[in-house]
């Protein structure tokens, strides 16, 4: 399957902004590419790993903001979500993608939730042949970020289909 990674990004961020806003945060997208991403990926899947990981930023963000990013890297591109928030203990980080794992058992409770999300996203990732890294420093936030492949747009496909039909054309 064939998508841009950047128009799903918008789409998890429409339907996220308003808890994001009731809470005083922003959540703010790289722009660095204006231009579409398409990867290779399962893109109902991936789209429910964005939301994962930016329902879990605004969550666990108090104050500061939230922010989306892409940064593309030859044939691949590495899809962050960054927040501001209350971060994670390092002796916890390993352990954040296990079922039912929470960190603070007494606040998560208040805050709702199953302790399914990153075991839903790890699966998921992992399923594309890549990893889930985090980096996390409490009190000062968590950087969430894994890897796709990057596809060609349907403009690129449809000139290289029409490059080979000439090609095939030209030998008989
Ligand atoms: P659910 O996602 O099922 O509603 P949950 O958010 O508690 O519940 P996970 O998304 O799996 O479960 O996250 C596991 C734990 O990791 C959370 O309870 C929280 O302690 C910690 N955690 C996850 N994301 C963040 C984050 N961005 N900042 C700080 N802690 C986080
Ligand atoms: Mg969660």
């Amino acid at each position: 399957e064939h998508f841009d990674i950047v128009v799903t990004a918008r789409e998890v961020i429409d339907q996220l902004e308003n808890k994001a806003e009731k809470k005083g945060l922003t959540i703010r997208m790289d722009t660095s590419y204006p231009d579409p991403i398409f990867v290779h990926a399962d893109a109902i899947r991936i789209y429910r790993v964005l939301v994962n990981l930016v329902s879990n930023a605004i969550k666990y963000t108090d104050k500061g903001s939230i922010q989306v990013g892409f940064e593309v890297e030859d044939d691949m591109v590495q899809v962050f979500v960054r927040d501001t928030g209350v971060g994670i203990p390092p002796e916890d980080l390993d352990r954040i993608f296990e079922r039912f794992f929470r960190v603070d058992k007494s606040r998560s409770k208040e805050s709702g939730g199953t302790g399914l999300g990153l075991a839903i996203v790890k699966h998921v990732v992992e399923a594309h042949n890549a990893n889930i890294n985090v980096v996390s420093t409490v009190n000062e936030g968590s950087n969430f970020s894994f890897k796709l492949p990057i596809g060609q747009s349907t403009a690129e496909m449809e000139e290289e289909a029409k490059l080979e039909l000439e090609m095939m054309s030209q030998d008989r």
